[in-house]
């Protein structure tokens, strides 16, 4: 089993290459890249001009296989669902697939320049995020704890790209779990 890093639409492989130890470590798992990509223009919506993440996130489904433990979708295009603005991501509670957006992340949206060591760090922390919510974890109200809720980008940076001890015990509760049934 293992976790899939899936990318969706022009994603620079450079970054996917440097997320993927960092979530073999969070989560102990080998951690590989999957091609081929997903082209997002299906979950398109001309008048949003965003990405639907949860079209995205159903479509996703059709490339798990019998070696996905979670698989993960790098997005390079903004996403959103209909209740908001935009998301940073979007996760299936309990189930396989998460989905991140990079297009919010990047300092250049903002209008500042590149900073790709920012860029990996927000990164693997939603990606770490998204994963968690897979694991069944809700939002954390230690904002340091990479499961705390985040609006706004300056939030991302606030906190770590780890769980804190309460989530981890609650993740690693569930691994008990599972192997007890
Ligand atoms: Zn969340
Ligand atoms: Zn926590």
């Amino acid at each position: 089993m293992n976790l899939q890093l899936l990318p969706i639409g022009k994603v620079d492989h450079g970054l996917l290459a440097s997320l993927a130890p960092g979530m073999a470590n969070t989560f102990a798992l080998p951690c590989e890249i999957v091609s081929p990509g997903l082209d997002p223009e299906f979950a398109y919506h001309r008048e949003r001009q965003q990405y639907h993440s949860s079209e995205i996130l159903a479509r996703m489904q059709g490339r798990i296989t019998a070696q996905t433990w979670r698989i993960l979708g790098v997005a390079a295009v903004d996403l959103y669902i209909p209740i908001l603005t935009f998301v940073f991501g979007e996760a299936q509670v309990g189930g396989s697939c998460a989905v991140v957006s990079l297009h919010r992340l990047r300092q250049e949206f903002y209008g500042l320049p590149e900073h790709r060591d920012l860029l990996h760090q927000r990164l693997l922390k939603e990606s770490v995020h998204e994963i968690g919510h897979t694991l069944n974890l809700t939002h954390c109200d230690d904002y340091r704890c990479v499961m705390a809720a985040s609006h706004a980008v300056e939030w991302i940076d606030l906190k770590e790209s780890s769980l804190c001890s309460a989530c981890y015990g609650r993740v690693f509760n569930n691994c008990v779990q599972l192997k007890d049934v």
